[in-house]
Parts: structure tokens; C-alpha cells; sequence
């Protein structure tokens, strides 16, 4: 893995801009620059960790914090009725930014099942 900062290590540290719609010290939300629904944020841990395959047992109280800020994120965008959490993992995944993000999609009836 390349020691270089990803996209969006550039956008925690403010170094390219991003719609943010929440923060806390443990994470960031902005939208998608490619959204796929009527909303698409992303969810991303300020830790830099790759991808799902480098989660280790240190990690556990990071996961549990992100997966609790989801619900509270979607009602604050207006989810009322519902919506997708989407986490791609490697090159088989669709994987492009190489920086643990959770998709959060909504806004509109969602397929499944996914491409
Ligand atoms: P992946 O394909 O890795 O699961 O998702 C990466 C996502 O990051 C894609 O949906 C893509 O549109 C989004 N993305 C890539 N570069 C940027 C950027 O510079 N700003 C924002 N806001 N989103 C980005």
C-alpha cells in the first residue's frame, strides 16, 4: 500500500474541499462528489485504515462508533424511509479510494440486488 495520502485524507486535513454534513473527532461525513442517489455521503474514520480487510480487534470501538453515528446521520439528512449502507472492499468490491468509507444512499427506492 502507498504511503501517500489518499483523496480523502486530503479532506479530513481540509486540503481539498468536500461538502461535510457531520464531524466528531473520530470521523467525517461529506457528500459524494458522485452521488448515486438523491443523497450519497460517505462515512469515513479519520483513522487511516485501507479497506475492511485491515480492520483488526483495535478497531472494534471505532466500527461500533461509526455504525451508531449512521443512524443519527441518516435523520439528520432526512431518511425517514429508509436507506442503504454500502461498504466496497478490493479491486472485486468496485473499491476506488484505498481509505475505509461506508456509502450511505437514500432519497429514492434502491435496487437489489446491487451490480
Ligand atoms: P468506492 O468506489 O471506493 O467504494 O467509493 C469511493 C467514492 O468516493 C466514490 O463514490 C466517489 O464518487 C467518491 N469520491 C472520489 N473522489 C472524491 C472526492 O474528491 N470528493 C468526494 N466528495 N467524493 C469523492
Amino acid at each position: 500500500m502507498s504511503n501517500e495520502s489518499t483523496i480523502f485524507e486530503k479532506i479530513i486535513r481540509r486540503e481539498i474541499p468536500a461538502d461535510i454534513v457531520f464531524e466528531d473527532e473520530k470521523c467525517l461525513a461529506f457528500r459524494d462528489v458522485s452521488p448515486q442517489a438523491p443523497t450519497h455521503v460517505l462515512l469515513i474514520p479519520k483513522k487511516p485504515i485501507a479497506s475492511t480487510a485491515d480492520l483488526t480487534d483495535e478497531d472494534g470501538p471505532l466500527l461500533s462508533h461509526l455504525w451508531l453515528v449512521i443512524p443519527d446521520l441518516a435523520r439528520q439528512l432526512g431518511l425517514n424511509t429508509g436507506y442503504r449502507v454500502v461498504v466496497n472492499c478490493g479491486v472485486d468490491g468496485g473499491q476506488t479510494v484505498p481509505h475505509l468509507h461506508f456509502h450511505i444512499l437514500g432519497g429514492r427506492s434502491l435496487g437489489w440486488p446491487p451490480g
